[in-house]
């Protein structure tokens, strides 16, 4: 069974996501991290972020690894924490922008899906990583309180920092960020990560 969870930045899918994976013994996929990977890779190449193909030829070259511990490993280097830096935040949609980009990931995303019962987090899940998807979620929330959370997920850079980054990154990242027709859509604004993750069990049980 696949579980698609996607949704803006700051709307709480990936503390959901992980939480709901554990608890139900499924795989657990952040796709949003191999955009990330990508992007830190391509930075530390000098790899022109402009240049689509030439970014889609280095995701192939190098796949990023999911640790069974939770780390996130890229050409033998541990990038779990680097992909999370503000600056990353900032030039992610462009990398994520590329076609020839998005249909290496989403390629392997499926691939990496078919191995077992998955929750897999991003943007373009339900809509075309895996529209066939048992259960389909979009994550909302207000963007003050999307706004909050990064400052807790990135602690010493400026609140209003933060806040432009994520308009900019809201804006640019639309096009491919849209909930599916058959998506339930969840307003996490005032619902804690428990809450959240006990509503889509019940929508898994449903279809158990
Ligand atoms: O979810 P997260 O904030 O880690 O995603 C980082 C970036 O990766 C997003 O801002 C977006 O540009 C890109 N992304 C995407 N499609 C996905 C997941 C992430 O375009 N399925």
């Amino acid at each position: 069974m696949i579980v698609a969870i996607d949704g803006p930045a700051g709307s709480g899918k990936s503390t959901v996501a992980s939480t709901l994976a554990s608890r139900l013994g499924f795989h657990y996929l952040d796709t949003g991290a191999m955009y990330r990977a990508l992007t830190w890779i391509a930075r530390r190449d000098g790899t022109d972020l402009a240049d689509g193909p030439a970014l889609a030829a280095l995701a192939v070259a190098h796949p990023l690894s999911f640790g069974l511990d939770g780390h996130l490993e890229m050409d033998g280097e541990d990038v779990t924490a680097p992909i999370r830096d503000a600056e990353i935040d900032r030039l992610v949609p462009t990398v994520a922008g590329h076609p020839e980009v998005r249909e290496v990931m989403r390629q392997r995303q499926r691939a990496l899906a078919v191995a077992g019962d998955s929750v897999i987090e991003g943007r373009d899940i339900g809509t075309v990583v895996a529209p066939d998807a048992e259960v389909k979620v979009f994550l909302l929330a207000d963007e003050s309180e999307r706004a909050r959370r990064r400052t807790q997920d990135r602690p010493g850079v400026p609140a209003e920092t933060l806040a432009a980054d994520l308009r900019s990154r809201d804006e640019r990242d639309a096009v491919n960020t849209r909930p599916a027709e058959d998506a339930v859509l969840l307003d996490t604004t005032v619902l804690s990560v428990d809450d959240v993750v006990e509503r889509i069990a019940e929508l898994v049980e449903r279809v158990r």
